[in-house]
């Protein structure tokens, strides 16, 4: 028996009727270099993830962050999409799948040329002030930090998925944070949803309508920990639409799902995109995602 090959199938007998929503996490990304700390690999956060409260109210937790995420950012803006975006890409554009809902702030998905994502988090490339509202890219931040940082060196240990990386106190102490150019001394903040903060009513609704019109919602690496994600599997669930998880280790919507693919996204998806549209003149077609595995659950 061919496991691998029937794994495909059954992931292309439910895809190929479109009318598809997924629901993308950290384990897309993963094969972009970017870490997926909840993921299989068992990597843990190196430090406490920062929250809304800490980042508005306490100055040098603020500054701690931008310092790490500054250097971060290095690494963040240089992570390119993998297959496993350019394959959703591919089965949006073969009019499979609707849209694109992730939880990822790394706008991979946009990269890879996905027409419609909404982007659950935000995005790590925005920056928001809190206090006038304005919104400025992260690249012009970014060379104003610079600016404010000449020589401005550390070691970067790691990158999270929110592009912290890790500082002593000394570099931290060292680093000079800038304010917004449009109003007096306002705040600036990514412009990413944080722990503690809540995703704005509109984006959740607009997600919401979204999986209310889905034949299918297929949920792409993630483990669905927390409720920003999971409550879109549980409405699917409630409303009878059925549940597909691909990811690598179990998920809290396992029990949820019509069909779990425990597998590579970046081997599996390309190999579903091929299997359903053919292959990419001059692709990897064909790419064998060993190591797979699939089981099919109850509805
Ligand atoms: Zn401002």
């Amino acid at each position: 028996m061919d496991g691998v090959t029937e794994m495909i199938d059954a992931l292309a007998d439910r895809v190929a009727g479109g009318g598809v929503v997924v629901l993308s996490g950290a384990g897309l990304s993963t094969e972009s270099g970017i870490p997926d700390y909840r993921g299989p690999s068992g990597v843990a956060r190196r430090h406490t993830p920062m929250t809304y409260q800490t980042f508005t109210r306490d100055p040098l937790a603020r500054r701690r962050y931008w310092a790490r995420s500054h250097l971060g950012w290095r690494l963040m803006a240089r992570a390119e999409p993998n297959d496993g975006h350019r394959a959703v890409a591919r089965l949006q554009h073969g009019g499979l799948v609707d849209a694109v809902i992730t939880q990822n702030v790394d706008g991979l998905h946009t990269a890879a040329g996905s027409p419609a994502v909404v982007e659950l988090h935000g995005r790590l490339d925005e920056v928001v002030c809190l206090d006038c509202g304005n919104q400025v890219s992260r690249e012009e931040l970014d060379r104003r930090l610079r600016e404010a940082n000449p020589g401005f060196d550390a070691r970067v240990a790691a990158v999270n998925p929110d592009g912290d990386v890790d500082l002593d106190d000394a570099a931290v102490a060292g680093f000079r944070t800038v304010d917004c150019t449009f109003c007096p001394a306002g705040t600036l903040k990514p412009d990413v949803v944080f722990f503690g903060e809540t995703v704005p009513a509109p984006r959740v609704a607009r997600c919401f309508a979204l999986v209310e019109r889905a034949r299918l919602l297929l949920v792409l690496g993630s483990s669905l920990t927390v409720m920003s994600g999971r409550r879109f599997v549980l409405r699917a669930a409630k409303l009878g639409i059925p549940v597909v998880i691909v990811n690598q280790g179990p998920t809290r919507g396992d029990g949820y799902a019509a069909l779990t693919v425990d597998a590579p996204l970046g081997r599996v998806l390309p190999a579903l995109a091929d299997r359903i549209l053919g292959p990419v003149p001059g692709g990897l077609a064909g790419s064998d995602p060993v190591g797979a595995g699939a089981s099919a659950g109850a509805g």
